[in-house]
């Protein structure tokens, strides 16, 4: 649909519900004559999605309901709903996941549908026949759909017969390792190895040798009963430098069918999408053209009703394959909603309400450029590791200037071992791709989070990368740019300097409040000194402040610098103009010094006297407490592989154990070669944070 209203507000178009970018869909009619009429929806989800969906139901004046577990309590998506009801434990499958407590609410409550957001019951073709019932509406589509399209090997043969092009290779499941390695010889090398219920990014192999299947399919298989309860696993072709590219549809129930254009999600970590971004950089109109006719045609073949994504992988020729189709609520739908100027949530509860879409192909058209970034609760310098915790700190930028956060968590919450660690989505908008992109650093600049360990570093110097800024994407990227992982060197300060400008404001704003408080020992020097030495890692400047109206005036080096802030001294938040631009440092006052974080980079600087930066230049630093023999969980979780035994050599890089948490397997690595000398934990143990468990000689 064009949008109605071009107003903008800072890039984004005005928009009259609650959040911004999110429009009410323009279908007027809310009922069809024979249709149902919504009044209560129930949302069987959690965390940020069960907050997004509560958000359209409440626009359009729909009571909702909240499920939770007894460890989602005082989640945010219950305080935000109309009524809660407790579903059970914390694990997912006695709570989430169980459907008879889940219809047991619904009886409760009264709810008259239900949106099921994405991931756990969203893609259940039983629940959704159970709903059905119960004369409940499923806010989505038809159990036939989603059963068909749930299952990757099934869904690739309909592709096949709907005209839309697929991946070579076999379309059936393997029987074992043997079987595998054989059909992987007669598609030829690499091939990806797959679980037919996967998702997720779980259950998949790049096997580039006889080797890695046989290796690979049996994992694959491991992950795919557990992770999905169903062990299938079959073969394609791998696609080589490929990028992820998948078309938005929507479907009503009178056969019409529409596409919002496409997304693209080619920066991934193991297979789990990190950034996406409405319109894709790479794709031709003609490309669009051909890939919407397709993905509407493979929706006809299952007469698909609501929302959905049809998934293709695009090599760097820009031919397109179908990998599979998502049968719910994207993820990263707020990219689309941002560029098409739609609410998709408010779309599938009207066409489940039995409304006409009331929209045409040709008046549907995009608008600018939208991108996001997921937030995740992980450690991108200690291999990416899940972290758990309160949020001690948590303040997400404004909602204005272009600027969407959906989120499921607040300040003091919880983020639990028992669920997916994304703590918020970041989403920004601009007339161009480049807009988009400056408005994300600096929103990632300006999300503050404490409390626990997360991924807005690694983030930020994605976003900053040269790499990503000119388009050049592949679901490579990161192995590719990040060979050995991500560390502190990946996130050096493009302009050190502002860091050195706000270090040397903060000090002589300390400065000045110790002069004016008698008896403190800053006092001794009866003047506020301003010529000092700025102590950087790497670095060693003269720097001079000035506190004038508005703000600072310093001078670093021989530059002289001009900040204009309303900074007071215990601010988090360094919000400045220096200069001619705009920044938003992170701020923290250390017991000698300050740490500043910006643009994914953090950087301790210390502002002394000559005589204290000459003193200081003498001391010695304290070591911490040895651990390098020893391999220690880093966070709670079970152990469900230890690959070594006492007096076994290790080489770095080496598995030695496999920590279940937070829905991952994540495998712990020999930091250097050395010899085993004592295991201290047992397979199938529960492990606590900073437990050993096995220390090298
Ligand atoms: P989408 O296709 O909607 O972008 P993904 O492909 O990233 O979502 O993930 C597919 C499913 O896996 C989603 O339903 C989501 O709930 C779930 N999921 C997302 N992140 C994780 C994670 N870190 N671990 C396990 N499952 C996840
Ligand atoms: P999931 O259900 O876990 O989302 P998908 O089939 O959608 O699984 O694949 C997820 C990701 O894995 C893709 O986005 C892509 O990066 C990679 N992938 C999957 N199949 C292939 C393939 N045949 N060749 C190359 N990469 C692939
Ligand atoms: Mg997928």
């Amino acid at each position: 649909m064009a949008p109605k209203s071009d107003k903008t507000v800072g890039g984004v178009r005005k928009t009259t519900g609650a959040k911004q970018g999110v429009k009410k869909s323009p279908v007027k009619k809310n009922v069809r004559k024979d249709g149902v009429r919504i009044r209560k929806i129930l949302i069987a989800n959690r965390g940020e999605i069960a907050c997004r969906v509560i958000r359209s139901a409440k626009g359009m004046g729909i009571k909702t309901v909240a499920i939770y577990s007894e460890a989602d309590r005082d989640a945010l998506h219950v305080i935000e709903a109309d009524e809660a009801v407790c579903v059970g434990p914390a694990p997912s499958a006695q709570s989430y996941l169980n459907i008879a407590a889940v219809i047991a609410a619904i009886k409760k409550t009264g709810a008259d549908a239900v949106h099921p957001g994405y991931g756990f019951l969203s893609e259940n073709a039983a629940f959704c026949r159970r709903l059905k019932r119960e004369g409940v509406t499923f806010i989505g589509p038809d159990p036939r759909a989603i059963k068909a399209m749930g299952d990757k090997i099934e869904s690739k043969r309909l592709a096949e017969k709907a005209g839309v092009s697929t991946v070579p290779g076999f379309d059936g499941a393997l029987r074992d390792t043997d079987h595998a390695i054989e059909v992987a010889a007669a598609i030829g090398y690499p091939v990806m190895i797959k679980a037919s219920a996967g998702g997720g990014g779980k259950g998949m192999r790049i096997a580039r040798d006889e080797a890695d299947v046989r290796e690979g399919f049996p994992a694959a298989v491991r992950e795919a009963k557990s992770g999905f309860g169903d062990d299938r696993v079959f073969i394609e072709k791998y696609i080589e430098n490929p990028r992820h590219i998948e078309i938005q549809i929507m479907a009503d129930r009178q056969g019409n069918i529409v596409h919002f254009g496409e997304r693209e999600c080619s920066i991934q970590r193991r297979h789990q999408k990190v950034v996406e971004e409405a319109p894709s950089p790479f794709i031709t109109p003609e490309t669009r053209r051909a890939m919407g006719a397709q993905a509407v045609a493979l929706a006809r073949a299952v007469d698909y009703v609501s929302a959905g994504t049809v998934e293709f992988i695009v090599d760097q020729r820009q031919n397109f394959y179908f990998l599979e189709m998502n049968t719910r609520l994207q993820v990263e739908h707020p990219v689309t909603e941002l560029v098409y100027g739609v609410d998709l949530v408010d779309l599938m509860i009207r066409v489940a309400q039995g409304a006409p879409l009331g929209i045409v192909q040709k008046n549907i058209r995009p608008k600018g450029w939208a991108i996001e970034t997921r937030i995740y609760a992980e450690d991108p310098f200690r291999g990416f590791l899940p972290s758990v915790g309160r949020l001690v700190r948590y303040r997400a930028p404004g909602e204005e200037g272009g600027v969407r956060v959906d989120s499921g968590v607040y300040e003091g919450g919880e983020i639990s071992i028992h669920y997916d660690p994304m703590i918020a989505k970041l989403i920004t908008y601009g007339e161009t791709r480049a807009l988009a992109i400056a408005r994300m650093r600096l929103a990632l600049d300006a999300f503050y989070i404490r409390g626990v360990r997360h991924n807005i570093a690694f983030l930020a110097a994605l976003v900053g990368h040269p790499r990503f800024n000119e388009g050049r994407l592949s679901t490579d990227f990161i192995v590719e740019e990040y060979p050995d992982g991500f560390s502190s060197a990946d996130v050096v300060h493009d302009d050190p300097v502002i860091l050195d400008i706000v270090a040397v404001c903060m000090h002589r704003a300390y400065q000045a409040r110790a002069a004016q408080i008698s008896g403190q020992w800053a006092n001794h020097e009866r003047a506020v000194r301003d010529d000092w030495v700025i102590l950087a890692p790497g670095r060693r400047t003269r720097a001079t402040a000035r506190i004038v109206e508005g703000g600072f005036e310093v001078a670093v080096g021989k530059k002289t610098h001009r900040v204009v802030t309303t900074w007071r001294l215990g601010e988090g938040m360094f919000e400045a103009r220096i200069n001619d631009a705009f920044y938003c440092v992170q701020v923290e006052r250390l017991n000698v010094g300050y740490r500043l974080i910006n643009s994914g980079s953090e950087a301790d600087i210390r502002v002394l006297s000559e005589r204290a930066a000459h003193l200081s230049g003498l001391m010695v630093d304290k070591p911490g407490r040895d651990v390098s023999n020893l391999l220690i969980s880093p966070m709670p979780g079970l152990l469900v592989d230890l690959r070594v035994d006492v007096g076994q050599s290790v080489k770095a890089g080496d598995e030695i154990a496999v920590i279940e948490a937070m829905k991952m397997e994540n495998v712990l690595r020999a930091d250097k070669d050395g010899v085993v000398k004592t295991v201290h934990a047992q397979k199938g143990e529960s492990l606590r944070v900073d437990q050993t468990i096995v220390e090298f000689v």
